[in-house]
């Protein structure tokens, strides 16, 4: 690794939120700067360091600077990041490398927009932007403009180092992944419930995934694609786990002892039984659905009501209020669409009845629930849990 002063090519990496944590924002910028080192693993370039607000991370002379870029476009907690050149504290050499940067682009109108975080630099935000651009200005015939330029040219001027860049890149912002507490993720390989674990694990929350499969009876599609979908989100996480539950002994005995049109209901229940069991083994403080209001029968307030019934941990439900093509426009976005729209048996498929109870009657579904004796059945299905780890 290169000292990181001595070099002129960095990553310069902003982020919003986590500067707003008052006393606790220390916490936050080392876990940010944990999960950038874990997401820029095993790629050569310098270290990462904090800069008043914001981080630098050294490129090297043999640092793969286009998949850097693409790793850190998938850390949470950065908002935007750009390749900026560090430059001496003089006024000539940011002129100079602001022209440099400026004939890498096409464009007609352009701003100079100076950041002075160091006050005790000779000339303040204004005096720079005016020098530059007027140096820009003559060089290039282009007439400066302040809203939405062809070309913006940004100077930071910091303490140890002055950076000048070009171009923002775009992050998902959010909070570092290990921010905010563990959560356990219901994820079936279907389109909404990979979407529901991506916006939770935005909000920094660390998932651990639960998948209810029908084998033997449904063939193996299902889990491979759930895997599949898991390793597409560990990419933000860096490390997951994900349970594999056989849940076919319970689909059975509801199927033969409970009215048809309360199945639904109560294998959800059941599912959320065991997820509360698996999240009190990983010390989760909630649970993760890709639930939303009024798209199929069991999701309906009064079913969704009956179903949580079982629970008392706090069930997320980021997609409540989603419209379907909003779902699948983030699906696409994140790149689990593909993915989801595999085909699959669903567990749940297979041994959904034609006529669902749309409006259950939390005593009713009680009363049937209680008929059952599910509880040795689930303990059982627990210890045939298989765990899987995916690591980046
Ligand atoms: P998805 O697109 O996520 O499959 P959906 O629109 O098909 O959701 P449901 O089948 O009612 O809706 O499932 C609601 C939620 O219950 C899912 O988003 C998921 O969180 C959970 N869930 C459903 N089936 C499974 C399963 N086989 N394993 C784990 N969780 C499941
Ligand atoms: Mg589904």
């Amino acid at each position: 690794m290169t000292e990181n002063m001595n070099s002129d090519r960095f990553i310069l990496i902003h982020y919003h939120e986590i500067g707003l944590k008052g006393k606790n924002r220390g916490r936050f910028e080392r876990r940010l700067m944990t999960n950038i080192n874990r997401a820029l693993k095993g790629l050569p370039r310098g270290n990462v360091r904090r800069l008043s607000g914001r981080m630098m991370l050294a490129l090297t002379s043999d640092s793969p600077t286009e998949m850097i870029c693409e790793r850190l476009a998938t850390v949470f907690g950065i908002a935007n990041f750009s390749e900026a050149i560090g430059v001496d504290r003089e006024i000539e050499a940011i002129r100079e490398t602001a022209w440099a940067l400026a004939q890498k682009a096409d464009f007609a109108s352009f701003k100079i927009v100076t950041k002075r975080g160091d006050k005790t630099f000779p000339l303040n935000s204004e005096q720079i932007n005016r020098d530059v651009g007027r140096h820009i200005q003559t060089l290039s015939g282009a007439r400066v403009q302040m809203d939405a330029p062809d070309l913006t040219c940004f100077i930071e001027i910091a303490p140890q180092r002055i950076f000048v860049y070009a171009e923002k890149i775009p992050a998902p912002g959010g909070l570092p992944v290990g921010s905010s507490e563990r959560a356990v993720s219901l994820i079936s390989s279907g389109i909404d419930s990979p979407v529901a674990s991506y916006k939770l694990m935005k909000r920094g929350v660390t998932l651990t995934y639960v998948h209810f499969h029908s084998q033997p009876y449904t063939n193996r599609n299902s889990q491979r694609n759930t895997e599949d979908l898991v390793r597409l989100l560990n990419r933000h996480q860096f490390a997951s786990d994900l349970y594999l539950v056989p849940f076919v002994e319970i689909q059975r005995s509801i199927m033969t002892h409970a009215p048809a049109s309360y199945r639904v209901i109560l294998y959800r229940r059941a599912m959320l039984r065991i997820a509360e069991a698996i999240a009190k083994k990983v010390d989760a403080k909630a649970l993760v659905t890709g639930e939303n209001v009024g798209q199929v029968a069991s999701q309906t307030l009064s079913n969704l009501r009956a179903i949580e019934d079982v629970t008392t941990l706090p069930i997320l439900r980021p997609l409540a209020g989603d419209n379907k093509e909003e779902i699948i426009r983030e699906a696409r976005r994140i790149g689990t669409y593909d993915i989801s729209i595999e085909p699959y048996e669903d567990c749940c498929s297979v041994f959904v009845p034609k006529h669902p109870e749309t409006h259950a009657n939390l005593e009713k579904v009680r009363a049937i629930e209680s008929e059952l004796d599910l509880a040795p059945l689930i303990k059982q299905t627990l210890t045939q849990t298989e765990r899987k780890t995916f690591k980046l």
